[in-house]
């Protein structure tokens, strides 16, 4: 299945795809379609075999007919909402911003630590498709076996590259890496071996995630020592706005003369934003921000390491 890379051609759902099973955004899971198999929601049972054959993104009825799902093309995005959690995982808001500041682009070689559930590792893949490589490091056995058994049932064989291996003892990469993401409890023990593994004649990027401010002091003493520049931190929050329609009776305009007396009142109008009803009561869309935010994950520490040559 090399979905995650690309749509095939014919876009038709074979045997031993990999598909997502959608309900609602929050609501779906994924599954390997295969002979005579069944998938079971709460809402009834599917067969496999009358997926087969369909378009991507077909709507599926239970036997009931009560229940459906949407068959969906698996995605990096998809992804990180489905998969077996064996760590904490990154999501969207953060994966993206990382992505943009990384400056991830086609062709890119990169290294990740730790890989954990593997959630960031798809997106990486994606972003650095078709000729970059992701180097992606996991100290823990079983957690790294799990996720090289994701990798290649989702064909990512060829892109990633998964290594049992402690970060803290060096990555056996040398002057080859365009961007290095840190996911440890103790990044500034990578940070020192990260120098050697960057390309000597391009800026290299970095970024460390690390839920305490305690954590990003460490790492910026750390980027600092080992003459990182422009080192920068960033929070992201999702401010929820809330979205309230209303109606009221708007107030007359009342025209006056030099001596104030009232000369003439005015009815409201229809405007280009205002919408003015036959009962003559407008009706109002107004949007607000949440006071408080919520949903802190991390801090991402990032910086860049100077060419070689401006370091001379
Ligand atoms: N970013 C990942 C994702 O999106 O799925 C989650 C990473 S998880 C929070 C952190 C991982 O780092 C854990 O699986 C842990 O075993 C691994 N880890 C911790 N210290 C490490 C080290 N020194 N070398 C390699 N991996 C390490």
């Amino acid at each position: 299945n090399t979905l995650f890379k690309y749509y095939s051609k014919d876009n038709i759902i074979k045997y031993g795809d990999i598909v997502i099973a959608y309900v609602t955004p929050q609501s779906m899971s994924s599954f390997k379609v295969e002979k005579g198999g069944i998938y079971n929601n709460r809402c009834g049972s599917y067969k496999h075999d009358d997926i087969v054959g369909k378009k991507w993104g077909t709507k599926i009825a239970t036997h009931t007919g009560r229940g459906f799902i949407y068959i969906l093309h698996p995605t990096p995005e998809l992804w990180t909402n489905v998969l077996p959690h064996r760590t904490q995982i990154l999501y969207l808001p953060d994966i993206s911003f990382i992505s943009m500041n990384l400056n991830l682009k086609p062709g890119d070689n990169v290294i990740e630590t730790g890989t954990g559930s593997g959630s960031f590792s798809h997106s990486i893949a994606r972003s650095i498709l078709p000729t970059g490589h992701l180097y992606t490091f996991e100290f823990h056995e079983e957690r790294s076996k799990r996720v090289r058994q994701e990798f290649l049932e989702h064909g990512l064989e060829d892109i990633i590259t998964i290594q049992c291996r402690d970060a803290s003892k060096g990555f056996g990469l040398k002057d080859c890496i365009d961007a290095v993401f840190l996911d440890l409890p103790a990044p500034w023990d990578a940070i020192p071996h990260t120098i050697e593994c960057f390309k000597q004649n391009k800026i290299g990027k970095i970024c460390c995630f690390s839920p305490c401010i305690e954590q990003v002091q460490r790492s910026c003493a750390s980027l600092h020592k080992n003459k990182f520049i422009n080192i920068r931190m960033f929070e992201v929050l999702t401010k929820p706005y809330e979205v309230r329609s209303f109606s009221y009776k708007p107030i007359p305009e009342i025209k006056l003369n030099n001596n104030d007396d009232i000369m003439e009142v005015v009815e409201p109008t229809q405007t280009t934003a205002i919408e003015l009803e036959p009962s003559k009561v407008f009706n109002l869309t107004v949007s607000r921000s949440a006071t408080s935010v919520r949903g802190h994950t991390s801090y991402l520490t990032f910086a860049d390491y100077p060419k070689f040559n401006d370091l001379m």
